[in-house]
């Protein structure tokens, strides 16, 4: 009988321990399900679609080369699965394990027809616990306890060969999902930036060698290409997190190994809180009183447009909408922005990155969103207010600015932090839409209101 391998966050053939399972048990059928329905309002946001439409193509070639080739089907995925074994005669599915709660759910209901192998983190997520079985809150904590379980087995090669079945079961076209943006098509940055697939992620991991000497002091500058941009690469696993540990050559941990386990932390979260993209961790902040109505729903638009009259904050809004990637302390800074500055509920900047993101990961976002917005269970004080302007002196963000933001591209150093208060605001840049000393005020009542 065939089996089915079913890819979801792991679209690669290479350290695949389900592929390598489902090829020793029999012909593999493999297959991908767009499942629009389980997520809910999490199914895939609109820069992922134009990511998954060409990494999709990307595995269906690679497959090829190996004799097989990739079944599209569409609809609730443990309902197109279970039509999938009775079409086919296949007496079982092969998947790694995924941590998302529609995933969740999925799994539970396929049952035993479903044979889950891990593979996809760096640890168990099951096996890091506190004494008491719990996943851990704190990171510090996790990564401690995680040095029992690391560091992780040596990435597998793909198999040679992958049997196939006699008969292929029908395919929807890729074309027919209508995954790319057409009117109007945003995605032209995308493509000078990224290359979705396997082969391209496998790139990506070669510059790893190279960049760890200088990660842990570059990784905090914007305007350096300091970090790996491997994040969409490991959203949809076309690498795997043990290659990219692996690819630093290093035996000892470095500052990117421990970056990398964040990435396990944040399932343990969401493992033991599914709905922490929507629920405060710290339900005392249910009651804090965000602003709504028509000035914070412009001051909203604000942000999302990149017109907030804060050149750092603005040159992280706008790389994130033509590139679909923001540098990580600029994401703090913008999201800290958003919550604390605008007073806006943390719940629609996540929502925002969802659908920008290339590398939209359901518990990545919604920890660190609620890490910056303080209302984690991992303790970032909401009382304490990151500073823009300094940060963006601190962070040397000049030629960041310049580079995203042209209406300011001749702007002079120091001035570029905060033209308006140099004087030398060119008049296409917004003036700044709150005062700080306004904005910290009113975040700090609200903090004392909970
Ligand atoms: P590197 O510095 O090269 O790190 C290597 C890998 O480690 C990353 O690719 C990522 O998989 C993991 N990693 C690094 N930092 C973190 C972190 N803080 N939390 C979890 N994993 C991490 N990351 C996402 O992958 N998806 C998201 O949706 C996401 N949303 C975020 C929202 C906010 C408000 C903030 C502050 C951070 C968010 N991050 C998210 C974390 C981080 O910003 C990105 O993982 C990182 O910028 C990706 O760039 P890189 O691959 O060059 O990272």
């Amino acid at each position: 009988d065939p089996v089915i391998l079913w890819f979801r966050q792991d679209l690669r053939l290479a350290d695949q321990p389900a592929l390598l399972a489902a090829a020793e048990a029999g012909p593999v059928i493999p297959v991908y399900v767009l499942d629009d329905d389980g997520p809910g309002d999490w199914k895939i946001g609109g820069a992922q679609r134009w990511w998954l439409h060409h990494s999709l193509a990307s595995l269906d070639a690679s497959l090829r080369e190996k004799g097989s080739r990739l079944i599209l089907r569409r609809g609730p995925a443990a309902e197109v699965l279970t039509g999938l074994m009775d079409e086919s005669g296949a007496g079982g599915i092969h998947a790694l394990t995924h941590y998302e709660p529609w995933w969740r759910k999925s799994e539970a209901a396929l049952g035993d027809r479903l044979c889950l192998h891990d593979g996809n983190q760096l640890t168990r997520i099951e096996d890091v616990t506190t004494g008491s079985g719990q996943p851990f809150r704190i990171y510090s904590s996790f990564w401690k306890a995680a040095q029992g379980h690391l560091p992780p087995p040596h990435p597998e090669p793909a198999p040679r060969s992958i049997p196939a079945p006699s008969h292929w079961p029908k395919s929807e076209t890729l074309a027919s999902w209508q995954l790319l943006p057409t009117k109007p098509d945003w995605s032209t940055g995308f493509d000078t930036d990224w290359t979705p697939g396997e082969a391209a992620g496998q790139d990506r991991l070669k510059a790893v060698g190279e960049l760890i000497g200088t990660y842990a002091d570059a990784r905090n500058m914007p305007a350096k290409e300091g970090t790996t941009r491997l994040s969409p690469h490991l959203h949809f696993g076309e690498v795997s997190a043990r290659a990219a540990w692996h690819a630093t050559g290093r035996h000892e941990a470095t500052s990117f190994h421990q970056e990398l386990a964040w990435r396990d932390f944040t399932r343990g979260v969401t493992l033991a809180l599914p709905d922490y993209a929507e629920k405060n961790g710290r339900p005392r902040y249910d009651t804090l009183p965000w602003r709504k109505g028509a000035a914070a729903q412009r001051d909203l638009r604000a942000w999302q447009q990149g017109r907030t009259g804060y050149p750092i904050v603005d040159a992280g809004m706008r790389q994130l909408w033509q590139s679909g990637w923001m540098h990580n302390r600029v994401r703090m800074i913008t999201a800290s922005f958003l919550v604390k500055h605008l007073l806006l509920d943390w719940r629609e900047g996540e929502r925002w990155f969802w659908d920008c993101l290339v590398d939209a990961d359901y518990a990545n976002n919604a920890v660190n969103w609620q890490w910056v917005a303080g209302t984690g269970v991992d303790a970032n004080m909401f009382s304490r207010i990151m500073a823009p302007l300094t940060q963006s002196e601190k962070f040397d963000a000049g030629d960041y600015i310049r580079h995203w933001v042209p209406e300011l591209k001749d702007v002079p150093d120091p001035a570029i932090h905060d033209p308006e208060d140099a004087g030398c605001r060119p008049k296409a840049y917004p003036d700044k839409i709150v005062g700080h000393r306004e904005a910290r005020e009113r975040a700090l009542a609200a903090n004392r209101a909970v």
